[in-house]
């Protein structure tokens, strides 16, 4: 529970006691990166997460094989994974094939990932904003009649690289249209890591102003400009208790060649434990398991928390 019991836990008023981390390094980081992992390496990966505590672990995507290289074998993954009591294991499904597959695989959660600019929109999906909602309407209204959890991403939440700052009303009537379709899950992506935590805060006095409960907002925050840690806490301090992170910050940044990308699981259990705030994981188990997913992609973790950490876990 304590980081590093030398150095103490020190609460912060106005904070969560518990936090949940939805770990993202399977599909969001494994997908980001150049190496592909082996699928019994992935399915031992998770096996992992889960021993080191994890609830939440986003586990693949259900998108046509040639979309992405990295997450081909969806099936063959799940296909090997034995799903443990009290853990979800979201995937990721684009269209209603992608849902089919999934269901017939036993998952039980999902997510879509819209976009809330035209040019990521574009590039990410090859469709307008709206022309990708309406895609993912049918998707989470079957997902929800069959019982299942339907997470929508809001990616390019604060800035784009093509359009620059993202103005919040238009983030506002993505994330209002995927609560209207049925999602019970929002995740606020801060997809190239520019925002800062005025900005954090802005959005989601927005959203409160708009009807979306806090307790249904997720956030997911890069590291590319160091900011990851401060929004993380902005957000927290609004009232957020789910935070994605990526288990040895796994993903680097596709916009940004060779700068941090996902926030690192570690980093944030580091502050999250040093505050007294529960999260369930064994950072000693958590930070031997980057390491050896460091070796199997032959490049050192982009996490500070595992770099300190290495060789003591
Ligand atoms: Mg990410």
């Amino acid at each position: 529970m304590v980081p590093d019991p030398r150095y103490g836990v020190t609460p912060l008023t106005g904070l969560p006691s518990r936090v949940t981390i939805h770990e993202v390094g399977p599909r969001d980081g494994l997908q980001n990166e150049s190496a592909v992992v082996p699928v019994e390496a992935k399915a031992q990966f998770i096996e992992r997460l889960v021993d080191a505590g994890h609830t939440s672990i986003e586990v693949t995507s259900f998108v046509p094989a040639n979309w992405i290289p990295q997450l081909a074998d969806a099936e063959q993954l799940l296909e090997r994974l034995t799903f443990s009591a009290g853990v979800r294991y979201p995937a990721l499904v684009p269209n209603l094939r992608g849902l089919d597959r999934a269901l017939a695989l036993g998952v039980r959660d999902v997510a879509v990932f819209a976009s809330a600019t035209e040019s990521f929109a574009q590039r990410n999906l090859n469709r307008t904003v709206d022309e990708s909602l309406l895609m993912f309407e049918p998707v989470v209204a079957r997902a929800r009649k069959e019982g299942l959890g339907v997470r929508g991403y809001v990616s390019m939440c604060f800035g784009d690289p093509w359009e620059g700052e993202v103005p919040i009303p238009q983030v506002v009537a993505v994330a209002r249209r995927l609560m209207e379709f049925g999602c019970t899950e929002l995740s606020l992506g801060d997809t190239i890591g520019v925002a800062t935590p005025g900005q954090v805060v802005a959005l989601l006095d927005a959203l409160g102003e708009a009807g979306t409960p806090v307790d249904r907002i997720a956030v997911h925050f890069h590291d590319t400009y160091g900011q990851a840690l401060a929004n993380t806490l902005a957000a927290l301090r609004h009232g957020v208790t789910t935070v994605d992170a990526s288990a040895g910050g796994l993903g680097g940044c596709p916009y940004a060649k060779s700068a941090t990308g996902n926030l690192a699981t570690e980093d944030l259990v580091w502050q999250l434990h040093g505050l007294g705030i529960e999260t369930g994981i064994d950072l000693g188990k958590l930070v031997a398991t980057s390491q050896w997913m460091a070796g199997i992609l032959g490049r050192p973790s982009p996490s500070r928390t595992v770099t300190a950490l290495a060789g003591s876990a």
